[in-house]
């Protein structure tokens, strides 16, 4: 991360109260972790509590820990460790440590015990609905366990029983014993110790007792010395419940959780429980389809690191709920390849073009700029031949008076290249339009007297006898309206978008664009933004469309706002 890029980050309340720690002394330096349970792939929300937890550590002298919250065994797995470590370091971070909450089972069973041994937990032997209906309400107190007075040697003999597989599931749980009184429902008796008989992807089969998710997290961040625990406002009402377990277990130092509001965005959905839904359904073609929101697919659709960074810093962070605009992630991607990504030609649905004056098999080397703007990224030639490739709805053949593209009897500049006029247009017997016969005019050629001559429309190209035939991939937002998850009556995946993917066979690219590697980018001048798609080779190249080059939504959404 460049030092720019952290000082530009506008302030929020958590820096804010950060800073006056450590401007007071409290700390020597700022340690912060990024959480993720292994069970799905990260998405969109999670880079922004990512780019929060790093930003924090950097900016203040510290660093993050890659911290993998892996304390329920049934849905966790080894690929998704794989994937969001993956995922962390493409965003541009470096963590200190990688860390689990399975590393520190042994410390967290003897945190239990301490409960334990002072009548601060016990074993509850009810079942889990009864514990359940026991809890209250709002409005009303919960009612004690049997169990609750129990003496603490009974509960101990009973937790090591448990730890040794003697019990089966469900035959008892441990409890934190605060108040079932409380108004506080997290602070009313909560679970903190289940068993589970299942194999741990990394502890095997040495355990069949696995924490709550509670008792695990507040704990390992004080195991690891994290001063500040930043997590979604969900997590907001476990803060008493975070606080109570550290006041009264032996831990090695005092982490503080500050609670900020989850990233949404329209059109979308940001909950791993819903996108392993779209991926197990079938729904998508996995969780890097370019239509999803996880990073994996995001980068596959032509996301840059930066631009991810860039939309984090800009939305911020705050205690209040908001939907983002999908466009505001669109504009940062935009923003930033608009700056670096060179620039080619490619037509996405071709109409062949003849230029009845330009002499047969003769093929004229043109000068182009790899970026307008910057200079610095040189120029390359571009092939021009007597048949070439134009868009089909550059030409329109009857055309309102304000359409500056190819019509009858018009003028139009070639991109790169020279003006043309179009004298004939060649239809099949349907009467579709198949070919347009014009003549160009070389005094308009660059260098030649007539180059600044004017007409109201450039229009881009390719060499027919040089074009790449690809294959290119136009996508739309995943689902057709901005909150699928809103009704609860209906099921989010009936939202879907059925016209989200669009293939397009026989686009044609200016030569070397087969070439291109993965992790290149261009701009299809007047297109769009598109990328390889890592399954794109040489002799069967795949294009994916990023971004369009303006924003068709922008509007829509402002519709929908209001
Ligand atoms: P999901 O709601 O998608 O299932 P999760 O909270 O279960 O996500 P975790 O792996 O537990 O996923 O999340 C890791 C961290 O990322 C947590 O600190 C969580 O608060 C944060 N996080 C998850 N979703 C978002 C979001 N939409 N915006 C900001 N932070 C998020
Ligand atoms: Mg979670």
């Amino acid at each position: 991360m460049s030092s720019t890029e952290q000082s530009s980050a506008p302030n929020n309340f958590i820096r804010n109260r950060i800073r006056k720690e450590v401007e007071s002394g409290q700390y020597d330096q700022i340690v912060t972790r990024f959480p993720p349970e292994p069970n799905g792939y990260l998405h969109i929300g999670h880079a922004k509590s990512i780019v929060l937890n790093f930003a924090m550590a950097a900016e203040f002298g510290g660093y993050t820990n890659l911290r993998f919250d892996d304390t329920n065994p049934a849905r966790e797995e080894q690929r998704f460790i794989d994937a969001i470590k993956e995922d962390v370091s493409w965003l541009g971070y470096q963590w200190k440590n990688e860390c689990h909450a399975s590393d520190y089972f042994d410390t967290l069973y003897d945190y239990a015990l301490h409960l334990i041994d002072n009548g601060l937990a016990y074993i509850d032997e009810q079942d889990g609905e009864t514990i359940r209906e026991q809890r209250g309400t709002l409005t009303e107190p919960g009612t004690e366990s049997p169990f609750r007075d129990r003496p603490a040697a009974e509960s101990r003999a009973l937790f090591e029983r448990m730890r040794a597989g003697e019990l089966p599931d469900g035959a008892g749980v441990l409890r934190a014993k605060i108040d079932m009184a409380a108004p506080n429902i997290n602070l009313r008796d909560p679970v903190i110790y289940r068993i589970r008989h299942q194999a741990h992807p990394r502890t095997g089969t040495d355990w069949c007792i696995y924490p709550s998710y509670d008792f695990a997290h507040g704990q390992s961040d004080a195991i690891e010395h994290i001063t500040h625990s930043l997590c979604t406002l969900e997590f907001e009402d476990h803060r008493p419940l975070y606080d109570w377990l550290l006041e009264h277990l032996p831990v090695p130092s005092r982490p503080h959780q500050i609670e900020f509001a989850r990233l949404n965005i329209d059109f979308t959905v940001l909950s791993k429980r819903r996108l392993t839904r779209l991926v197990e359904e079938g729904h998508v073609e996995g969780w890097d389809d370019p239509r999803m929101p996880t990073l994996a697919g995001i980068r596959r659709r032509g996301f840059t690191p930066q631009s991810i960074r860039n939309f984090c810093t800009e939305i911020g962070v705050t205690k209040s709920e908001s939907v983002i605009p999908y466009s505001v992630l669109e504009r940062n991607l935009r923003d930033d390849l608009n700056a670096r990504a060179p620039r080619r030609m490619a037509v996405l649905r071709p109409l062949k073009l003849v230029l009845t004056n330009f002499p047969e098999g003769e093929v004229e080397w043109l000068q182009a700029a790899n970026h307008p703007q910057n200079p610095d990224q040189g120029t390359r030639k571009v092939p021009m031949t007597r048949e070439i490739w134009i868009e089909q709805d550059d030409f329109l053949e009857q055309a309102p008076r304000k359409f500056f593209r190819l019509k009858p009897g018009g003028e139009v500049r070639l991109r790169n290249a020279f003006i043309i006029k179009c004298d004939e247009v060649i239809k099949d017997a349907a009467g579709n339009v198949v070919e347009l016969h014009c003549s160009f005019d070389p005094e308009s050629r660059s260098g030649q007297p007539g180059a600044d001559r004017k007409v109201k429309g450039t229009i881009h190209w390719v060499s027919a006898a040089h074009a790449v035939k690809t294959e290119v991939r136009l996508y739309d937002r995943l689902f057709r309206v901005p909150n699928p998850a809103a009704d609860k009556n209906v099921d989010f995946v009936d939202h879907i978008n059925p016209d989200s993917l669009e293939v397009l066979d026989s686009a044609m690219l200016e030569p070397g664009l087969d070439q291109a590697g993965h992790g290149a980018c261009f701009q299809f001048e007047r297109l769009g933004y598109f990328v390889p798609d890592p399954a794109s080779r040489p002799d069967k190249p795949v294009f994916n469309q990023a971004v369009t080059l303006r924003d068709t939504w922008a509007k829509l959404e402002k519709a929908f706002s209001q």
